[in-house]
């Protein structure tokens, strides 16, 4: 067995050797490569992940996992863990023909190029074809992969192990019962929030130098955590000792580059703090779960980045660079600024408080498609109808509504519910951290340190150990539970609007 595992470490080695090279090169290519370059990035990343992909279906490996599965009390936790996960993702893949999952690849390619255009010319007619056909496939293989599941249930199972329709259902029904009718009554009754001070002319340099600082208070470690400027800001990290984060910056709109900071940061956090003996491995070295992910980002985007005490303790510094522009604002006017809520079309501009109800919208619809009693054909017409009744907007055009995001032309159907959970999670630990210290003291006390030492405690330290699930229980000491979530927006946003007045 000795021999086994000294040989499953070492294929694993070459698995994260792979993954590593092909990271850097990717956060090259979209910080600093000069586009010029991309047949030659695209015929290197082809190479490497054709190599990934013989690595990770090898039969040797398949020998390796087997026996160690065979003999658990031989070999150590980290290790079985390992093969476990490892184990459970042949397993669901091995069963779809390959012929199959070689259609269904080519068939997602084609269809993001044609979404894309789609999207320009707002020409839904042109993309539904490929949806309808994606659509059909996604259920397909969810009966391959498990033919005992609803095929919903099997495809959200694949994004968060064991979440079903059934807690979604719940999760979903509170927001519609709660949320959509407060999103109502800020827009009717709550006080209007001058937000035009942040639309000014803010100096790119100084908001580089904004971004330093930001980073620090939140206790990102930047001897091992560096700062990019892209478009669409992400997070990467290649083990604990290199976890580097992307920003975006708009002169006319500093709050923009700041809440990425913190969100991306908020990842970073969750990647620099993973256990040394589980930070160099390929399959359990990262965080869990997109959702739980997610829900590490928004904690601190939006539980501590939004919060009035953090925004206070920020403010001095903001000031400080920015002197002219914000002559006369209060750290209390900042704040409501920042918070302003309006229900808008376009999902990754929305506000915290509207933002899960365009994850409902997408989620009810994914059901549908996927349980065919909706079809593609009838689905612009089911979105707009949805975007009025719970957001009480009218959509203008497709482009603005149904083609906007790009999940669903790559075969992502089942992945936009981490997002809402993620959010909702993240209120449930923070009323579970609140058991331990008073979270608002400590955040106006300017040391972070406290909070991300009990994050690390209970969530970062165990990177991909243990299930979504038992990471929520064992660190609040209950199952998900949705009401903390919506309790939380609630007093936030009556107290913002001064609905109670
Ligand atoms: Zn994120």
């Amino acid at each position: 067995m000795e021999d086994t595992v000294k040989r499953f470490k070492e294929h694993l080695e070459k698995m994260r050797a792979i993954d590593h090279a092909s990271g850097v090169l990717y956060y090259d290519s979209d910080t600093v490569m000069p586009k010029a370059n991309a047949e030659a990035f695209g015929r290197t990343m082809s190479y490497l992940s054709g190599e990934g992909y013989k690595l990770g279906t090898a039969p040797e490996l398949r020998g390796y996992i087997d026996a160690i599965l065979a003999a658990p009390d031989k070999v150590d936790y980290i290790t079985l863990r390992e093969a476990q996960e490892l184990h459970r993702q042949f397993a669901k893949l091995e069963r779809i023909p390959i012929e199959v999952f070689t259609e269904y690849s080519e068939l997602c390619s084609k269809a993001q190029l044609v979404w894309m255009e789609a999207k320009v010319d707002n020409d839904y007619a042109a993309f539904e074809p490929y949806l309808s056909k994606i659509v059909a496939m996604t259920r397909q293989m969810a009966e391959y992969t498990d033919p005992d599941m609803e095929p919903y249930n099997a495809v959200l199972d694949g994004y968060e192990r064991g979440l079903t329709m059934e807690v979604l259902d719940e999760f979903f029904a509170l927001l519609r019962n709660k949320l959509a009718p407060l999103v109502h009554e800020v827009m009717e009754r709550g006080r209007k929030l001058d937000t035009s001070f942040l639309k000014q002319n803010f100096s790119i340099d100084k908001q580089r130098e904004l971004s330093k600082y930001l980073m620090e208070v939140m206790c990102l470690p930047m001897d091992r955590c560096t700062i990019g400027e892209v478009e669409h800001p992400f997070t990467t990290g290649f083990s604990k000792y290199d976890v580097r984060i992307t920003t975006h910056y708009h002169e006319d709109m500093m709050a923009s580059n700041v809440f990425s900071v913190i969100h991306e940061g908020g990842h970073a956090l969750y990647e620099a703090n993973i256990a040394d003996e589980l930070t160099y491995s390929p399959v359990l070295g990262g965080g869990v779960s997109m959702s739980i992910h997610e829900s590490r980002s928004r904690f601190f985007e939006n539980i501590i980045g939004r919060s009035p005490e953090y925004v206070n303790l920020i403010y001095p510094k903001i000031v400080e660079l920015f002197p002219e522009q914000l002559k006369g604002i209060s750290s209390e006017q900042f704040w409501l600024a920042i918070n302003e809520s309006r229900p808008s079309l376009i999902r990754t501009e929305a506000d915290e408080l509207t933002y899960t109800l365009h994850i409902m919208v997408r989620y009810e619809l994914e059901k549908r498609l996927i349980a065919g009693t909706l079809s593609t054909k009838d689905l612009p017409a089911a979105w707009d109808e949805m975007y009025r009744e719970y957001l009480g907007i009218e959509v203008p055009n497709d482009k603005e509504g149904v083609l906007q995001d790009s999940h669903w032309s790559g075969g992502m159907i089942g992945y936009f519910p981490s997002y809402a959970l993620g959010s909702a999670y993240s209120a449930q630990f923070r009323h579970s951290m609140q058991k331990d210290m008073d979270v608002s003291a400590q955040i106006a006390s300017g040391d972070l340190h406290p909070i991300v030492a009990w994050l690390t405690e209970r969530i970062y330290r165990f990177g991909g150990l243990k299930t979504p699930k038992d990471i929520i229980r064992d660190a609040t000491g209950e199952d998900f539970d949705p009401n903390y979530y919506i309790d939380y927006l609630t007093e936030k946003y009556r107290r913002i609007y001064e609905l109670d007045k």
